[in-house]
């Protein structure tokens, strides 16, 4: 596959290069035709208590074979329903993820606690990986010890962006610029401050986080 952006809301101009997160859908016309890539799941801020319908669509869109993860789901503190209401829409879709042998993509503000638990009370044989990952080095490593994975947009923490292994780096415009300028800001942070242009140390990270996802996606 060609995916290089593992979490975007925007149809990518070349499809494929990006994984375009529907929510419970519809998928956008003529997209499934053009070769595009989806990842489709209830976000925390979706959830209402009442959410059986939202999640019988949500399991039409995952027998599909372009619909490759489960995501973005997960916790916010800050926004949406209250915290047992958003565990249940989570759980519910782990066993959805886990039925369908699709990984998840998880948004999480706030309560990194909550998905270290539940990886250790679920134990799931799917990956999970955290979206727009903006923690420090210590709690990155904490997630990883957990065998979570994040992935990291234009807004971040440098040093986790520095110290993360070539092998679980993960990048994202989340929709918000093209990828090739978080690939471009991921170069000069990893690499140097002064790399000139940056565009071999680039090509490096891009075919790196092509077969991260490759391996996250397709495992
Ligand atoms: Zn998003």
């Amino acid at each position: 596959m060609k995916i290089v952006d593992i979490h975007t809301h925007v149809l990518p101009d070349e499809p494929g290069a990006a994984l375009v997160c529907i929510g419970c859908g519809p998928i956008p016309d003529g997209a499934l035709e053009q070769g595009h890539l989806f990842s489709a799941g209830l976000h925390p801020w979706d959830v209402t208590g009442d959410d059986a319908e939202a999640l019988r669509k949500l399991g039409q869109l995952l027998e599909l074979p372009q619909v490759l993860a489960l995501g973005e789901c997960g916790f916010d503190t800050l926004k949406g329903p209250s915290h047992n209401l958003q565990e249940k829409a989570f759980i519910r879709q782990v066993e959805l993820s886990e039925q369908f042998r699709k990984p998840m993509i998880l948004h999480v503000v706030r309560d990194f606690d909550s998905v270290i638990r539940l990886r250790k009370q679920l134990k799931p044989q799917q990956q999970w990986l955290i979206h727009g990952f903006c923690g420090g080095p210590q709690q990155m490593n904490q997630l990883y010890a957990n065998g979570i994975l994040v992935s990291f947009g234009l807004k971040h923490n440098p040093e986790s962006l520095r110290q993360v292994p070539s092998s679980r780096l993960f990048l994202e415009t989340d929709g918000k610029c093209p990828i090739q300028e978080v690939i471009h800001l991921a170069a000069h942070i990893r690499f140097a401050q002064n790399i000139g242009d940056g565009s071999q140390f680039a090509k490096s990270i891009e075919k790196q986080i092509r077969n991260n996802a490759d391996r996250f996606l397709l495992q």
